[in-house]
């Protein structure tokens, strides 16, 4: 563990106290305007949440994945753009970076992305490349002293706000698969860097994606991540293993915090003369919905344990995102019925966790991808 049990319990409950306090009552206004106000950004960064993976000697709190699916089934309770803000930062952004980069790039980088200073993004997407990322046709061109990316990435999370992109692009076009992909570390602001529009999307407003367009942008050579060639493709999958235990440890906290309304109304609630709650029938949509996520909440428990026992969890982690993500679309789906006309009323809240679910079986691999990596290394397995 990085923290002694005293101080992991004080974060824990700081982080709740924080969602319950600050950020459950702005979840309309975010989702309004489309923006997470500037002091809540602020007063994120003062609690580290943006640091919370990055290693302490670079700034960072350096949580184990047990203490940091821990903090995310407190933080997850409430609308995902809030964790979305910090989700780059302590995942996909940073971790190619803490995994693979030299101690160079790491002490250039980390401390700033720790104290939330520097939002960073990870550009892998195409638009002819998501699911199948290996066949990315972003260019990276070796000229003297650096390279030349051409290309454009698509859906990139945070790329509006980001000043570090991690951009996976193709050095050897000899090689059309993993093996001909490298990964840069590209400042915003690098001439021939561009953004497109601000993407209208079915959930989590406040959390933002665009377009990260590259025409001749000139990169020093320096920004080679880990200075060497042909390692991207790896960096990236190895990236994405982490972030999909974030990932189904914010599904299992949403389940929970919808759980909790969807109960709180059944209670309230009263038709034929009594609460909905005692109905059997709303009782079997609620106990199903408590079986579901807690069977996710062990899942993910169980894996980040394993994973920082340093065990190969690519399977297990694969599993909890496919699990987590279809748990959680059910879940949500259920307390809209459990909520009946109100729940598909704009703005009472259920329909905007509805929306905002549905992400979560899309990106860092769909649930048909989790599909295939599962089966796929059971296969392996059997040698
Ligand atoms: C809001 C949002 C944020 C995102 N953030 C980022 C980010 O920060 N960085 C980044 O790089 N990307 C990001 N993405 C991209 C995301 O990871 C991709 O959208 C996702 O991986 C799917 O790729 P695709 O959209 O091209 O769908 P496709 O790959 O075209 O898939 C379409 C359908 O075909 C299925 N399919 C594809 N291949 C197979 C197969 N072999 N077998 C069975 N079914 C298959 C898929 O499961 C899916 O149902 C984001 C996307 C969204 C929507």
């Amino acid at each position: 563990m990085a923290l002694d049990s005293e101080t992991m319990q004080g974060l824990l409950e700081s982080v709740a106290r924080f969602v319950r306090e600050r950020l459950r009552p702005l979840e309309h206004q975010v989702a309004q305007e489309d923006r997470i106000p500037a002091e809540i950004r602020r007063e994120i960064a003062e609690m580290g949440l943006f640091g919370l993976s990055i290693p302490e000697e670079y700034g960072g709190l350096g949580l184990t994945m047990e203490e940091e699916v821990r903090v995310a089934f407190e933080l997850g309770k409430t609308s995902p753009a809030f964790r979305s803000l910090i989700g780059t930062n302590n995942g996909i952004g940073s971790q190619g970076l803490i995994m693979d980069g030299t101690e160079e790039q790491k002490r250039r980088y980390l401390p700033r992305l720790a104290s939330g200073e520097l939002i960073s993004s990870f550009a892998l997407t195409e638009p002819e490349a998501g699911s199948d990322a290996a066949s990315l046709k972003t260019s990276a061109r070796k000229v003297e002293g650096g390279y030349i990316l051409n290309g454009t990435k698509r859906f990139i999370t945070n790329a509006p706000h980001a000043g570090l992109f991690t951009v996976f692009a193709r050095t050897d076009p000899s090689q059309p698969g993993a093996k001909g992909v490298s990964a840069f570390l590209v400042e915003a602001g690098t001439p021939g860097l561009s953004l497109g529009p601000i993407d209208k999307k079915m959930g989590q407003s406040g959390s933002h994606t665009s377009d990260v367009i590259f025409e001749d942008c000139r990169v020093p050579a320096d920004a080679l991540l880990g200075g060497r060639e042909g390692q991207g493709f790896r960096t990236a999958m190895k990236v994405l293993d982490r972030g999909r235990l974030h990932i189904s440890a914010v599904c299992v906290a949403m389940a929970e915090r919808v759980i909790d309304d969807s109960l709180r109304y059944a209670v309230e609630r009263k038709q034929f003369g009594q609460p909905i709650a005692e109905f059997q029938l709303v009782q079997a949509m609620l106990a199903d919905s408590r079986t579901e996520a807690y069977a996710a909440r062990c899942m993910v428990l169980e894996t980040a344990r394993a994973k920082d026992r340093g065990e190969d969890v690519a399977t297990d982690a694969a599993c909890c995102k496919l699990f987590a993500s279809e748990m959680v679309g059910r879940v949500v789906d259920r307390a809209v019925q459990i909520h009946g006309g109100a729940g598909y009323i704009a703005d009472h809240g259920i329909e905007r966790f509805y929306r905002d679910a549905r992400l979560f079986r899309i990106y860092e691999g769909t649930s048909q991808i989790q599909q295939i990596v599962i089966a796929r290394n059971m296969v392996k397995a059997l040698g």
